[in-house]
C-alpha cells in the first residue's frame, strides 16, 4: 500500500529530476538534490544500525543547517519519528522533553554538544548521542559525519499518510510546551494547501530558513519548498545582517519571519544597503503584528507579496492566510485573511454554537491539517478537538466576506471595568507612535478596575517619550477606556524561542513587584 503523502516525495522526485540543483545551501556549503539523497539515505542506515525501531523517536538540538534538513528526512527514511528540540530549553527542559517523548537517539551540532552531560543525566531513556559538526566533542558521543561516510544507503522505509511524521512542541508562550503529533498527511496538507492560495512559496524558487527549524513556522516552509521543489537556503539562526545577506548572495525568492523579526529587521540601520530585490514573497505570521511594522516594511521591500499567515503546531500550521491584494485594503490589513485552501474556519461560543459575523467567539478549524492529537494526553486532546473542530484558545471575529480578525489568546483577555479590552488592538494603536520600537500589552489586577490595562513599552533607539503621551495617543484612536493606565518602559521584551512575546512573563514580573 502506498501511502497518500509522505515527507520524502520531494527528495526522491528532486534527486530524480534536478540531481545537480542546490538542495540546500549553507553558508559556503552546497550540497545538490543528489548528495541529499544519497546523504539521507546513509544516515537512516546509521540510526537504523544504532537500533532505530519502527516509529522511534530521534530528537535534534540544534541550531538551523543543511544538516536539518537532513534529519528531517533521514528520520522518516528510517521508519522513525521528529521531535525538534527548541533550543532556547534549559538543560532540564530538554531532558523533560526527551523523556516526554520517549526519544532513543538525540542529535546534537556543535553549539549545544556541551550540554549533553547535563541532560543524559536527567534523560534515562536516551541511548545513543550523535555528535553532528566538526568542533571539540565530548566523550561517549557517535560521530554523526564519520558513521554517514562510512555507512552503506539504507532503502526509504516509506511512512507517509497518517503515520506520525513528528513530535513538536507548542511554542510555550501560555504554560509548558505541549507535544503535538503531526502526519505526514497534516504537514503536507497544511504545506500543500498553502502553496495553492499563490504567494507563499514560488515554484523551483529559494526558501530562506531564518526562522527555527525546529518549531513549526519554520518546518512549514521547508516542508513546501520540498513539494514545489527548488533550494532551501540556511542560516544559523535571525540575525538582521545574515538575513538580507543570505538573500542577497543566493537570490532567495521567499522567506518566511514572525514579527519580531521583522521590526527588528526593518529598523535596523546596517542592512539598509542590501540587495534584496530577488525576494518576492514573505509570509509573516506566529503572533499579532502592528500596522506601523508592517507599513514600515512594506516600505523597505518594495515589489514583495506580503502574506500573512495564521495557525498554530495544532493546525500543522496554517489556518488563515491574508493574500497580497488583500494587503491593498486598510481594513483588511488588520485582519489574518481567510481560510486557507485546505481549511475551514468558524467562530463559536462556549457551547459550539457559530456566532453571528462580528461578534468576538473562539476560532476552530477543521480539515486535514488538524493534529493527530497531543502526544501521550487524550484527555487534553479530546477537549481540544472536538466533532473534528480544533479549538484554537485564540479570539476573534469573522467578517461578512469570511475575513478573521485575531483579537487576543482567550486566556489574555483583559477585562477592565466590566468591558474588554484586546491586548493587540491597543498594542497596535501604541505602536503606531514613532517613539515605540515594540510593545505588550496585559491585564494586571486592580483593586478599582478588576483589571487594569498596563503597556510594557521598549523606546525607538535615541527616542524619549512618556507615558502620558502614549496615552492621549492611544486615546486619539481607540477608545479611552482600553487605553493603558500604567506604562511601564523596559530595554526589551522577553521573547520565547519561537519570537513570541512571554506575556506570562511579564505578569509574572508586575506581580512580584507589586507585592508589597
Ligand atoms: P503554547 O500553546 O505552548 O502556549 P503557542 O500557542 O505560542 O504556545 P504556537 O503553536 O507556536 O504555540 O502558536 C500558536 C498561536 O500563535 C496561536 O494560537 C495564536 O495565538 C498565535 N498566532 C499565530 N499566528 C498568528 C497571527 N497571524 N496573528 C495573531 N496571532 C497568531
Ligand atoms: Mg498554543
Amino acid at each position: 500500500e502506498e501511502p497518500s503523502m509522505y515527507l520524502t516525495q520531494g527528495l526522491h522526485r528532486a534527486a530524480r529530476e534536478t540531481p545537480d540543483l542546490p538542495a540546500t545551501i549553507f553558508g559556503d556549503r552546497v550540497r545538490t538534490w543528489a548528495e541529499s539523497h544519497d546523504r539521507v539515505a546513509r544516515l537512516a542506515a546509521v540510526l537504523l544500525d544504532l537500533g532505530l525501531p519502527a516509529g522511534g523517536r530521534v530528537a535534534m538540538l540544534a541550531l538551523n543547517s543543511d544538516r536539518y534538513h537532513e534529519y528531517l528526512l533521514a528520520v522518516p527514511w528510517a521508519g522513525g519519528v521528529v521531535t525538534p528540540v527548541n533550543v532556547r530549553w534549559s538543560p532540564a527542559e530538554i531532558a523533560f522533553s526527551l523523556a516526554d517523548a520517549g526519544v532513543e537517539i538525540l542529535v546534537v551540532d556543535d553549539a549545544f554538544v556541551g550540554m549533553v552531560p547535563e541532560i543524559r543525566d536527567d534523560a534515562p531513556g536516551l541511548r545513543h548521542v550523535l555528535h553532528w559538526g566538526e568542533g571539540p566533542t565530548v566523550e561517549g558521543l557517535i560521530p554523526a559525519e564519520a558513521m554517514i561516510a562510512a555507512s552503506r544507503p539504507a532503502p526509504d522505509a516509506g511512512r507517509g499518510g497518517d503515520d506520525p511524521f513528528g513530535i513538536f512542541y507548542t511554542g510555550g508562550t501560555t504554560g509548558v510546551p505541549k507535544g503535538v503529533v503531526l502526519t505526514h498527511t497534516n504537514l503536507t496538507t497544511s504545506a500543500v494547501g498553502s502553496a495553492a492560495a499563490g504567494s507563499f512559496v514560488v515554484p523551483g524558487g529559494r526558501s530562506l530558513h531564518a526562522a527555527p527549524m525546529f518549531h513549526i513556522a519554520g518546518c512549514s516552509p521547508w516542508v513546501a519548498r520540498n513539494a514545489l521543489g527548488g533550494s532551501h537556503v540556511i542560516v544559523p539562526s535571525f540575525t538582521p545582517l545574515g538575513v538580507v545577506r543570505a538573500i542577497e548572495a543566493h537570490r532567495v525568492t521567499d522567506a518566511v519571519l514572525v514579527p519580531t523579526m521583522i521590526q527588528i529587521l526593518v529598523d535596523d540601520p546596517t542592512t539598509r544597503d542590501a540587495d534584496v530585490s530577488s525576494l518576492r514573497n514573505l509570509v509573516y505570521g506566529a503572533s499579532p503584528i502592528s500596522q506601523a511594522v508592517l507599513a514600515r516594511a512594506a516600505a523597505r521591500l518594495p515589489g514583495v507579496a506580503f502574506t500573512q499567515a495564521y495557525g498554530m503546531t495544532e493546525l500543522s500550521p496554517v489556518t488563515t492566510l491574508l493574500l497580497p491584494a488583500d494587503h491593498d485594503v486598510e481594513r483588511l490589513r488588520r485582519s489574518a485573511g481567510r481560510s486557507a485552501p485546505h481549511a475551514e474556519v468558524r467562530i463559536v461560543d462556549e457551547e459550539d454554537r457559530e456566532v453571528p459575523r462580528g461578534t468576538v467567539g473562539e476560532i476552530v478549524s477543521r480539515g486535514g491539517h488538524v493534529m493527530a492529537g497531543y502526544w501521550n494526553r487524550p484527555e487534553e486532546t479530546a477537549a481540544a478537538v472536538r466533532d473534528g473542530w480544533m479549538h484554537t484558545g485564540d479570539g476573534g471575529y469573522m467578517d461578512d466576506a469570511g475575513y478573521v480578525f485575531v483579537v487576543d489568546r482567550i486566556k489574555d483577555m483583559i477585562v477592565s471595568g466590566g468591558e474588554n479590552v484586546y491586548s493587540a488592538e491597543v498594542e497596535n494603536a501604541l505602536a503606531g507612535h514613532p517613539a515605540v520600537a515594540s510593545c505588550a500589552v496585559i491585564g494586571v489586577p486592580d483593586d478599582e478596575w478588576g483589571e487594569r490595562v498596563h503597556a510594557v513599552v521598549v523606546p525607538a533607539v535615541g527616542a524619549s517619550v512618556d507615558a502620558d503621551t502614549l496615552r492621549a495617543h492611544v486615546k486619539a484612536r481607540i477608545a479611552g477606556y482600553k487605553a493603558p493606565r500604567t506604562v511601564e518602559f523596559v530595554e526589551a521584551l522577553p521573547i520565547s524561542g519561537a519570537g513570541k512575546v512571554l506575556k506570562r512573563e511579564l505578569r509574572a514580573r508586575h506581580e512580584a513587584v507589586a507585592v508589597p
